[in-house]
């Protein structure tokens, strides 16, 4: 009789993109097993947009060390959540304490989700991080527990593991927090070059789908020019507050060095240099800016830079801090 049998449709119920792997409802590492938080863990495989989920056959079968199953779900690339099984799973081992956990068997008191990335060299995707919040909020309301109860290995292991790396943790439950609480104050949205009327570039951009760092299927691309004909992304900002802004780009060698980012924000446009040589492939982060309410054009990239090399277009992302 599985523990957490309601695990795939909570998930669903919160929006998040699910998987069923297999005998999901059968697969067990063992019989204790009464979770009252969740443990966030990183694979330490490299994941890509061609390759979302290298580590899944391991935590499904295990190690030659460690029988499967190794988590409840894996989290790919692309944010979709592979569910392995509805019991204990071999993901904790021994927890220390950490907030609510107490010391004990961390396999009988969480349950894991394993998010498919390297961690040395590599974070994990905004689609990761986004339904690794949104299925920890969803669960924990389920266990009738806070946002404390979400931890990360880190913090529990009593064998010094790292992971998850690159990620603020206390960060991380503010915005389980924030998400169990109706999700206000964490509005955020993304403006891929493909969204539909969203995106607005003249015909001199080109569509490439050259970098593998592409958020999404293509990016748009054209030469340094002196003028700007810039490409615009368009935002419904809901109110005049303070945003993040981040852009996404597929950095190649022979790309720009210095790409101008506009923002247009309440008080006149701002502008951002970035290298778009390197740093592909992630959310960086251009700023914090006081935007106006309203649905119109806010952030652009311009062609003018007196650098050589392509300027690329691909994704933008707005956060309200
Ligand atoms: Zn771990």
């Amino acid at each position: 009789m599985a523990t957490v049998p309601w695990l795939v449709d909570v998930l669903r119920a919160a929006g998040v993109q699910v998987v069923v792997e297999g005998d999901w409802l059968n697969r067990s590492a063992g019989s204790s097993f009464a979770p009252i938080g969740v443990l966030w863990h990183h694979t330490a495989a490299t994941s890509s947009a061609s390759n979302p989920h290298p580590a899944l056959n391991i935590c499904i079968n295990g190690r030659s060390d460690l029988p499967g199953p190794l988590c409840q779900a894996l989290v790919d690339y692309h944010g979709v959540f592979h569910v392995i099984s509805a019991n204990r799973c071999n993901h904790a081992g021994v927890s220390r304490g950490s907030g609510p956990i107490p010391a004990g068997d961390g396999n009988t008191l969480m349950i894991g989700w394993e998010i498919d990335y390297n961690g040395v060299n590599q974070e994990m995707t905004a689609a990761q991080y986004n339904a690794s919040i949104a299925a920890t909020a969803a669960v924990l309301k389920r266990l009738g527990r806070d946002a404390s109860h979400a931890r990360g290995h880190r913090e529990t292991s009593t064998s010094g593991k790292i992971d998850p790396s690159f990620i603020d943790l206390n960060t991380m439950r503010a915005d389980v927090a924030a998400k169990m609480a109706g999700g206000g104050g964490t509005w955020s949205s993304v403006v891929d070059n493909s969204t539909a009327g969203r995106f607005a570039a003249s015909a001199s951009w080109g569509t490439s789908t050259y970098s593998t760092q592409r958020y999404g299927t293509d990016y748009r691309f054209a030469e340094p020019v002196a003028a700007s004909d810039a490409a615009w992304y368009k935002f419904n900002v809901p109110a005049t507050a303070n945003y993040r802004v981040d852009a996404w780009w597929p950095a190649v060698s022979g790309y720009n060095s210095a790409t101008p980012y506009i923002v247009s924000t309440t008080t006149g446009n701002r502008t951002v240099i970035v290298d778009q040589r390197a740093t592909g492939g992630q959310w960086r982060t251009l700023g914090t800016f006081t935007l106006p309410a309203g649905d119109a054009n806010r952030v652009a990239v311009s062609r003018w830079s007196s650098a050589a090399g392509l300027i690329v277009a691909d994704a933008v992302r707005l956060t309200r801090v």
